[in-house]
């Protein structure tokens, strides 16, 4: 037998996708030999180039497509999902999920457990303006009751629980995790490649890195989770017995200031560093960033990076979330009670991410 246990992960290309594929193929992770499936909307992209992962172009929004590509696959043990369509469209996100269960569980006879990633705004209340609603105060607990406002969250999570009830024994997790530090350069969400390039284009122009946040961002406590330490959460939950069927946090477990990060964002790319001042007036990533999509070129070639667009290896948009938000901090004490340990130190998580998207060749 070449392997014991078969994961298809969808949204391989994603910040969590990648380096699940990364921690599946270690030698030494639970489960293992693992094989690996990866699904995504796009053609597999040069870095993504283990040759051990079965890359799947797939569109999981057109059912037929997904009967076609992942009905065949019938050794799959295990399904990680970690992606979303870069909206909050709850039919959209909904319908992509269920296309995937609807083929996969009756095709798929070994299938034993499928993880979800949903997130924080379980807690917070989604983006889209229209449904402004106070959050519920941190540190968030994973008993906290859903707003009264819609989130595809939520509809995730009632999809996940509704349809592995079609197969006996059949196993689930949710995984809610804070925001992400990764790597990769095709996420929607990445908030590390999104600040190593507005750094990297204040160094092209010579111009020293501004923080274009609010007063309170600045300086209270913040958590992140490591994609890595993520990826380690959902393949304990999805082999620990007394992790199933329900829901967890994902932090670091550490806490921060954006002021310490900014401090090392300066430091790695040789800039200057300007401090919040009070009052200072409010400034929008998105704002100053408009129109650098030829400047973000121009560095490509400069440096020789691999070839990426502004629009995908950045979310300015993202930057001005999170530094207009406050304090937030998300309680692990649940899947810490189950046994899971693990955590890493944020600032090592930010250069680490840095470091790899160097050593990939996405930034300079
Ligand atoms: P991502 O944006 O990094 O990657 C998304 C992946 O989904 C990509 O591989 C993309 O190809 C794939 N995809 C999108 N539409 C597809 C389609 N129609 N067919 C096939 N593949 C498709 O994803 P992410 O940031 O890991 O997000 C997953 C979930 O985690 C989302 O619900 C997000 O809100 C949540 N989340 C993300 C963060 C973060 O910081 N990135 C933090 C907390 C929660």
């Amino acid at each position: 037998k070449e392997h014991n246990s078969a994961a298809l992960i969808i949204g391989i290309t994603g910040i969590v996708g990648s380096s699940l594929a990364e921690m599946l193929l270690l030698h030494d992770t639970p489960g293992n030999p693992w094989k690996v499936y990866g699904v995504a909307r796009r053609p597999r992209p040069t870095w993504l180039s283990d040759k051990r992962l079965n890359y799947i172009q797939c569109d999981i929004s057109n059912s037929r497509e997904t009967i076609s590509k992942l009905s065949p696959l019938i050794d799959i043990t295990h399904i990680f999902y970690v992606c979303w369509v870069g909206s909050e469209d709850c039919d959209l996100n909904g319908s992509m999920f269920r296309n995937v269960l609807r083929v996969v569980i009756p095709n798929a006879p070994n299938l034993q457990h499928v993880c979800l990633q949903t997130g924080i705004k379980y807690y917070l209340g989604v983006f889209d303006e229209r449904y402004k609603q106070e959050p519920h105060e941190s540190p968030f607990t994973e008993d906290l009751p859903r707003l009264p406002i819609p989130n595809f969250y939520y509809d995730l999570e009632d999809i996940l629980e509704e349809e592995t009830k079609a197969k006996l024994g059949l196993t689930w997790s949710a995984h809610r995790p804070a925001l992400v530090f990764g790597f990769s350069p095709c996420s929607m969400m990445n908030m590390v490649s999104t600040i190593s390039v507005y750094a990297t284009i204040c160094k092209h122009e010579n111009k020293p890195l501004v923080y274009p946040g609010s007063d309170f961002s600045w300086d209270c406590y913040y958590d992140v989770v490591d994609a890595d330490l993520l990826a380690e959460q959902q393949i304990w939950a999805s082999m620990e017995p007394k992790a199933k069927n329900q829901a967890f946090n994902c932090s670091n477990g550490d806490v921060f200031k954006w002021k310490h990060i900014w401090k090392i964002l300066a430091e790695q790319f040789g800039l200057e560093m300007v401090e919040y001042r009070k009052g200072q007036k409010e400034t929008s990533m998105a704002e100053l960033m408009k129109g650098k999509e030829p400047v973000w070129d121009e560095i490509v070639k400069k440096h020789k990076l691999v070839p990426t667009k502004l629009n995908d290896i950045a979310a300015f948009w993202l930057a001005d979330v999170v530094f207009y938000s406050d304090n937030r901090v998300s309680c692990m004490n649940k899947s810490k009670e189950l046994g899971f340990l693990r955590f890493k130190d944020s600032t090592k998580s930010f250069l680490d991410s840095i470091e790899k998207m160097r050593a990939y060749g996405f930034i300079p």
